[in-house]
């Protein structure tokens, strides 16, 4: 156990295994430690969890947790439980039986932290149990779910104030979101109660992830190449629709992937055997809608890659932040097509109303969500830093330059083709009005290229103000222009036994209304090459790296855990890098802590004696 005068740190290095606290979270963890309410805003990643199981740790009695992810506290407890630590959950998920055991362990006090769902906290025997309990503190995760102004709303978030007034004396409580819009925070101060919190929002960059945006034609084929490069990462593949999840798991299932679906539409049944294939490793890929993933602490996942644009950065940067969460680098790629904005509008326009909501707030809420769309959609047009972007719609200021998203490292991969693509769609536009039918990709061509062909002549081509507009362009590129105007559906080929060129909805976008055009510049990009070596180049590190990811699998089938839970990622790489021989060695490998040190740390030094014999 660990001493009376235990600080933060100490318990953070004794069950957490952690060297040092994050940005904000030692601020958070002082200011409740000494009898303050917190809210606390960090980015999904940054650390949220440790802000109140530490202090927990440091308070007599228990401490409530209350969240609305059953997935998550399961992980949770599970995860504080391997560190040594006695916690247990409260939700639905349960059998009576089960529920019945915990409740009476909970007024025993058996427990240093209780996971509460939301719509638990009133029942009767959980209030009775409260009664028993010594209660000095109540963390809310994913507070911002009070907030009608958010996406995920939850009413029951509404009768937490009450549930913690109900104390004879009122416990300390502190409240965490990676929501940071002004709106949210006040509404979360207002409707939880909170008396006068110390407020802490940490940095929004999370520098190990890396943010790309690719425009696809072919977004199936960006993702199988991905994956083909990366044949022994696991992540998620994200689609707007429960159609496009289908279509891309099947695709990926028929050339010899492993992936698994999740969306609303399954039975609870096969979500919950998708999602434990996916954390327990045995699928590589998960292929989902954006039902599945608020609470998945799984902390390998090395890809996020968005099939379709988000309806919000706010959604996107939330999805993206699965990826990488234990630190090591990771992947965040966004498959961008301009059909992309059609269809999130769509989305936004139909979902679900608010029943709560006035008239007039439904209003409010819908142009709110189509001005964030717009940022989105931004976001996926722009050529300055995406981490500079990003961060600052979060509200930070940010150095021009990262070094490390697509658009630092890929300068230029996108072309501005608006001007060629006005002329074009000009030519189609005049010819259609010329001949009531439109022109064949060939006759387009030779008109823009100012051809002297007899047909040109005949058919007075040479006659429009479109005719040669594009003669220092050759005759190749023109027609790859249109190829890729067709694709992305500013002009359409009519399906006719001679296809003929006509405009579309889209055309008037650029003709009329000042929509850029880009397309892309297929050239692989030496910077970026270069860093993929480094990562993955077979030095002796990643080799024992291998070795002891092998030996954590093994220990995650004999304990029937995710592997995860057992060590992260960057705790396998740390332990790679300081090869540790003594258990007092094994100590400062990040993550591991007294109790993780007792219960694996053997099995882990013979791994690295037994790599280090094989390897000289
Ligand atoms: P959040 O809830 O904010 O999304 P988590 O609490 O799940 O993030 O933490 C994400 C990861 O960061 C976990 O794997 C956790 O072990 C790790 N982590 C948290 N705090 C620290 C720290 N001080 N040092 C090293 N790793 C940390
Ligand atoms: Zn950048």
């Amino acid at each position: 156990m660990i001493g009376k005068n235990q600080t933060p740190e100490d318990v953070l290095m004794h069950y957490f295994g952690h060297a040092a606290f994050r940005q904000g979270q030692r601020e958070l963890i002082s200011a409740l430690l000494s009898g303050r309410d917190v809210l606390g805003v960090m980015p999904t990643g940054a650390g949220k969890s440790i802000c109140y199981q530490v202090p927990a740790m440091m308070m007599p009695g228990t401490a409530l947790v209350i969240s609305p992810l059953i997935s998550l506290m399961k992980d949770q407890v599970a995860a504080l439980t391997q560190s040594g630590i006695s916690a247990a959950y409260i939700n639905s998920s349960m059998s009576r039986e089960e529920y019945e055991d915990t409740l009476q362990y909970a007024a025993w006090g058996e427990y240093k932290i209780l996971y509460v769902a939301p719509e638990r906290l009133n029942a009767p025997g959980f209030k009775r149990v409260c009664g028993k309990m010594q209660v000095p503190f109540i963390a809310v995760d994913e507070a911002h779910c009070v907030s009608q102004w958010g996406q995920d709303f939850r009413p029951s978030y509404l009768k937490i104030a009450e549930f913690i007034a109900s104390f004879p004396e009122r416990p300390i409580v502190g409240a965490f979101t990676a929501t940071a819009t002004e709106q949210v925070k006040k509404d979360i101060i207002d409707l939880l109660v909170l008396r006068s919190p110390v407020k802490v929002t940490t940095g929004f960059d999370r520098p190990n992830l890396r943010f790309r945006v690719i425009r696809a034609d072919n977004k199936i084929a960006e993702v199988k190449k991905y994956l083909l490069a990366h044949p022994d990462q696991s992540g998620i593949v994200y689609c707007a629709t429960r159609k496009g999840v289908e279509a891309v798991c099947d695709h990926l299932r028929k050339y010899g992937y492993s992936a698994v679906r999740y969306h609303a539409g399954l039975e609870d049944k096969e979500r919950r055997e998708n999602q434990e294939a996916f954390v327990y490793d045995r699928a590589q890929v998960m292929v989902a809608t954006n039902a599945f993933g608020m609470g998945i602490d799984k902390s390998n996942v090395s890809f996020v890659i968005h099939y379709n644009m988000p309806q919000s950065l706010e959604a996107y940067y939330q999805e993206a932040g699965r990826a990488g969460r234990d630190g090591s680098p990771a992947n965040c790629i966004l498959l961008y097509s301009n059909a992309d904005i059609q269809t999130a509008k769509y989305l936004i326009l139909h979902s679900e109303d608010n029943d709560e909501l006035t008239s007039e707030q439904k209003e409010k809420v819908l142009q709110q969500n189509l001005q964030r769309l717009n940022q989105m959609a931004a976001y996926c047009k722009t050529e300055k830093c995406l981490r500079k972007t990003l961060r600052n719609y979060f509200g930070e200021t940010a150095p021009d330059e990262c070094g490390n998203c697509g658009n630092c490292c890929a300068q230029k991969k996108q072309a501005d083709i608006t001007l060629e693509a006005q002329k074009i769609l000009s030519a189609v536009a005049r010819a259609e009005r010329k001949f009531g039918y439109g022109l064949g990709v060939t006759l387009i061509v030779r008109m823009l290229h100012g051809s002297k062909e007899q047909r040109v002549f005949q058919l007075g081509l040479d006659q429009l103000p479109t005719y040669g507009i594009m003669r220092d362009t050759h005759r190749k590129m023109i027609r790859a222009y249109i190829d890729h105007l067709v694709d992305e559906d500013y002009l359409r080929l009519d399906a006719s036994e001679y296809p003929v060129l006509r405009t579309t909805e889209r055309s008037r976008e650029v003709l009329f209304e000042g929509a850029k055009v880009w397309m892309e510049q297929r050239q692989d990009l030496p910077k970026e090459k270069e860093k993929r070596k480094k990562i993955t180049s077979s030095s002796s590190q990643s080799d024992l790296f291998e070795a002891l990811r092998a030996e954590r699998t093994g220990l995650a089938a004999q304990e029937h855990m995710p592997a995860y839970i057992i060590l992260s990622n960057a705790s396998l790489m740390d332990m790679a890098i300081k090869r540790p021989h003594t258990r007092e060695e094994l100590l400062r490998v990040s993550g591991v802590g007294e109790y993780k040190a007792k219960k694996y740390g053997d099995a882990f030094l013979k791994a690295i004696i037994a790599w280090e014999k094989s390897n000289g």
